[in-house]
């Protein structure tokens, strides 16, 4: 049997079973059955360059997560209603990774079950329901995410208390345009009688394109959402666990203390690990008004994957790795911007980088979409951003090494070249 056979088959089968909601990646969807470190397989046994999977973050099967989550699902998995001294210990060494002001921490499954937790403890200890996001945020599959994730392409319900604000700019100062959105939106929500209860930011802004910079232009926006009586969600999903390479956290590069903070994607390393991190203030209230369980979240498994994750990071010097090889390929990478003028900006924080495309000084969709799938031929993966998918997104494991990168950046050299993108 072909190739093109079994993939056309497993095609079919799966728009049979699994419905049509699910999206794969690329023109010509990758099958892959096997991880090591920053290598994909596919049956045949080709590799391919992992340039995007932010959740292996210490990279695909790494055999010390591998070993916990084998050994302890051979001893004991039961849940949080039983004592365990592993959940202790897990949380002992997130908190410590944690300003002291976030004194407690709840575990879920997904970054989404984590934000929803989130707006309930928001909701519930402001009295608010009003919440802010940015404009193509994605904050996860439940409902009340999903009218938090405008990125998602849904309606915008008038009567819903969400209020979109622009994604950072570059230009100017984009700590105080931050801010100007975050005020109107609550200005906005007051004329409408609505009580803010939270600003929930990705403090990386991966979905709308990728702005970590300045440091600390969230400050601002964070005192506005405050004085109105809101609280601070940080959704560290996609920068958490050290990704931009000077901070285990998005928001310490802004120097703030969240009032929430959820985490998820990369903390188990592939298995399901999520979680909500909060000031107990918070949690205090929270708690005499309601229970909490979560059948899996917390679970000895996931915890002995989330311990070993933790292990990874600190002995393999990880966020150092992060910080060298991100600061390696965003000199690469401009270098090559320099050749080729559809590169409108580069930018990036550690492993996160966004290579915004623009032609004629319009976001140049196309050409991104284009430039993804020659480099998936090429057997170098990676994605696009942003409202109008234009940005580039660059995003490995975080063992990506200097060889890695130089294989990235001559693919992406090649590819922009026979696709002539060098523009007169
Ligand atoms: N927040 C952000 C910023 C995310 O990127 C994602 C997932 N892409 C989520 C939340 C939701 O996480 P999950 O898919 O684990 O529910």
């Amino acid at each position: 049997m072909g190739k093109t056979r079994t993939t056309s088959d497993l095609l079919q089968r799966r728009q049979r079973l699994l419905g049509p909601a699910y999206r794969l990646f690329y023109e010509e969807p990758v099958h892959l059955v096997r991880g090591e470190g920053v290598w994909l397989f596919d049956p045949a046994g080709e590799r391919y360059l992992d340039v995007y999977n932010n959740v292996a973050s210490v990279g695909h099967c790494h055999p010390h997560v591998v070993g916990a989550i084998a050994r302890q699902a051979a001893h004991l998995n039961t849940h949080t209603r039983y004592l365990h001294e592993a959940v202790l210990d897990y949380a002992e060494r997130l908190l410590a990774m944690f300003p002291p002001e976030i004194g407690n921490v709840m575990f879920t499954c997904s970054g989404s079950e984590a934000n929803d937790l989130a707006l309930r403890v928001a909701e519930t200890c402001t009295g608010g329901t009003g919440f802010i996001v940015t404009a193509n945020a994605y904050h996860g599959v439940t409902q009340a995410l999903a009218k938090l994730s405008p990125s998602l392409g849904l309606p915008i319900d008038p009567g819903c208390p969400v209020r979109l604000v622009p994604a950072p700019s570059e230009c100017g100062n984009p700590g105080a345009s931050f801010a100007a959105g975050v005020c109107k939106a609550i200005e906005d929500m007051r004329a409408h009688g609505i009580q803010p209860a939270a600003l929930l930011v990705d403090t990386i802004f991966s979905s709308d394109g990728v702005f970590p910079d300045p440091s600390g232009f969230l400050q601002p926006a964070v005192a506005a959402i405050r004085a109105a009586g809101g609280l601070f969600i940080a959704d560290e999903v996609q920068p958490g666990f050290g990704r931009t390479g000077t901070h285990m956290w998005g928001f310490q590069r802004h120097g703030l203390v969240p009032d929430l903070i959820t985490m998820g994607k990369p903390m188990g390393n592939g298995h399901p690990v999520a979680a909500m991190a909060a000031k107990p203030e918070l949690l205090a209230e929270f708690g005499r008004r309601s229970r909490y369980f979560n059948t899996f979240g917390g679970n000895p498994v996931s915890v002995a994957a989330g311990l070993a994750v933790l292990d990874v990071i600190e002995n393999e010097g990880i966020m150092a790795n992060a910080a060298t090889i991100g600061a390696y390929l965003q000199g690469g990478l401009r270098e090559i911007a320099g050749r080729y003028p559809l590169i409108s900006a580069i930018r990036g924080a550690g492993l996160f980088i966004g290579i915004e495309l623009c032609r004629d000084g319009k976001p140049a969709t196309q050409d991104a979409a284009r430039i993804v799938n020659e480099l998936r031929k090429r057997h170098v993966l990676i994605s696009a951003a942003g409202p109008q998918s234009n940005v580039l997104k660059i995003r490995p494991p975080l063992v990506f090494g200097r060889d890695h990168a130089d294989l990235f950046m001559a693919t992406l050299d090649q590819v922009l070249a026979d696709l002539r993108l060098v523009q007169a």
